[in-house]
């Protein structure tokens, strides 16, 4: 029997064992002793050990952290790394039917985590009972592992790592087919400032957003109002002005986007700030911002105008707020794969302190980036060919960070196919169970050419 064969014989077992695990409403919750990350994710964890131990395969719960079952043999050890748990989902945000009960129609199953990362968590699943079906000799070991925390931190593989290592060869299915072999380092930070003429200003939702609305409590006289409509209009910036006693309350509307593609989106603090200044505000907050980030997306502002042949460096300020006298906005800096962290921060030095205001990066998170001939990605990319055909599909580069980062020798491989949008993160995530069989049997091919390195 072929593998096709083998794969297409588990269908039912795999939408069976995909709905009992989207049943599981696995978004991060309070911690307690024996779930640290709440109920859902360790219920999710301690379902999915319990598929693979009446499997017949050898379980292990790292103390609710995460998982694995693991088969084959010898010193070497091939990781699949996927996650259980998933981001909130609300009937209210356009869901058709409960996103926490899978539901079919025509073939394709919907429901949070059928796609992103649950179905392939199941296909992985699915993909190490057909290994042993087949009886391929292992010279390796071959280890699933299931982790809790990847969509708020990834703290589950931090605890794995710890406890039992890095792999020597791995790949997480929590991005794109035929693979993603360079994610951009990551800076993020804040920026403070002290205004003279704006008495409260606050945008945006989250840091890896570009802010899609910003209001701003602005004294009255300290610019030209017609100067300020005059250059919104021009750009086509949507705006509000609203006059109170001693200030005016400016709105202005902007478009969201994810922070690592901020150039889709049209960021709603920059254009208030580069606004004021076009019309005539002289304000030591205003300067301060302009100078560092204005319009540009680029990093220009900080001296960080970088590129490498897989892209160039991108920055976004998500997140701003009034605190006391001071005003303090988040930075979200993704840097080329092939760019440490260090030269960003080297070419930035001298544009992070002035009388006007700092800038500080806590956060640092180093790029990922494995050349498209090494063994690994390789491997990888030649496993997707072979069973889709398609060898158009180069592997590719992403500003987003997955698994990989937290684990050596290991690079997100499927589970979406190139070109296809399934709603992650999103209302009516969904996937084909076709895709799924399809997956799986990617996986396994991969794992028999990891398996032969
Ligand atoms: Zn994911």
């Amino acid at each position: 029997m072929n593998v096709k064969t083998m794969v297409i014989g588990y269908r039912n077992e795999l939408v069976e064992r995909l709905g009992k695990l989207v049943a599981i409403k696995s978004v991060e919750g309070e911690p307690a002793p024996d779930a640290p990350f709440g109920p859902g994710p360790r219920d999710a964890l301690h379902a999915a050990l319990e598929m693979l131990k009446n499997d017949g395969f050898k379980t292990v719960n790292l103390d609710n952290y995460i998982g694995y079952a693991e088969v084959g043999e010898g010193d070497q050890l091939i990781g699949v790394i996927g996650h259980l748990d998933v981001v909130p989902a609300f009937k209210e945000d356009g869901w058709k039917t409960d996103p926490f009960q899978m539901h079919e129609k025509d073939g394709i199953l919907y429901g949070r985590g059928v796609d992103d990362d649950k179905g392939a968590v199941v296909a992985s699943m699915i993909a190490l009972k057909v290994l042993r079906d087949l009886n391929i000799p292992l010279k390796k070991r071959i280890r699933l592992i299931m982790g809790t925390n990847e969509e708020t931190g990834s703290k589950c593989l931090e605890h794995y790592v710890e406890k039992e290592g890095h792999v020597d060869y791995g790949f997480t299915p929590d991005g794109d087919f035929p693979g993603v072999h360079g994610e951009k380092g990551m800076l993020g930070g804040f920026f403070h400032s002290k205004s003279q003429n704006i008495l409260e200003i606050s945008g945006g939702t989250a840091k890896n957003v570009v802010c899609a609305k910003c209001t701003a409590r602005v004294v009255k006289n300290t610019y030209s109002s017609k100067k300020l409509s005059d250059w919104f209009n021009n750009l086509s910036i949507e705006f509000d002005v609203e006059e109170l006693d001693d200030a005016n309350r400016i709105t202005v509307y902007g478009k969201a986007a994810h922070a690592s593609t901020p150039e889709l989106g049209i960021n709603a603090i920059s254009c208030l700030l580069v606004g004021l200044k076009e019309a005539g505000m002289q304000d030591p907050f205003v300067e301060f911002y302009c100078s560092h980030f204005g319009l540009p997306t680029d990093g220009s502002g900080l001296n960080a105008k970088l590129e490498d042949e897989f892209g160039v460096l991108t920055l976004n300020i998500g997140v701003i707020e009034t605190n006391g006298d001071e005003i303090t906005g988040s930075i979200d800096v993704r840097s080329p794969v092939t760019i440490s962290t260090k030269t960003v921060l080297k070419a930035m030095k001298d544009r992070l302190t002035d009388p006007n205001g700092t800038i500080e990066f806590p956060t640092v998170v180093e790029p990922l980036f494995f050349p498209a001939d090494s063994q690994l990605v390789s491997s990888l990319v030649d496993a997707y060919a072979e069973v889709t055909g398609d060898t158009e599909t180069k592997p590719m580069t992403m500003g987003g960070g997955t698994y990989a980062k937290g684990i050596h020798n290991t690079i997100a491989f499927g589970c979406s196919f190139p070109g296809k949008d399934y709603h992650i993160h999103d209302a009516n995530e969904f996937v084909g169970i076709d895709e799924l069989l399809l997956q799986t049997e990617i996986y396994v091919n991969a794992l028999i050419k990891l398996n032969e390195i």
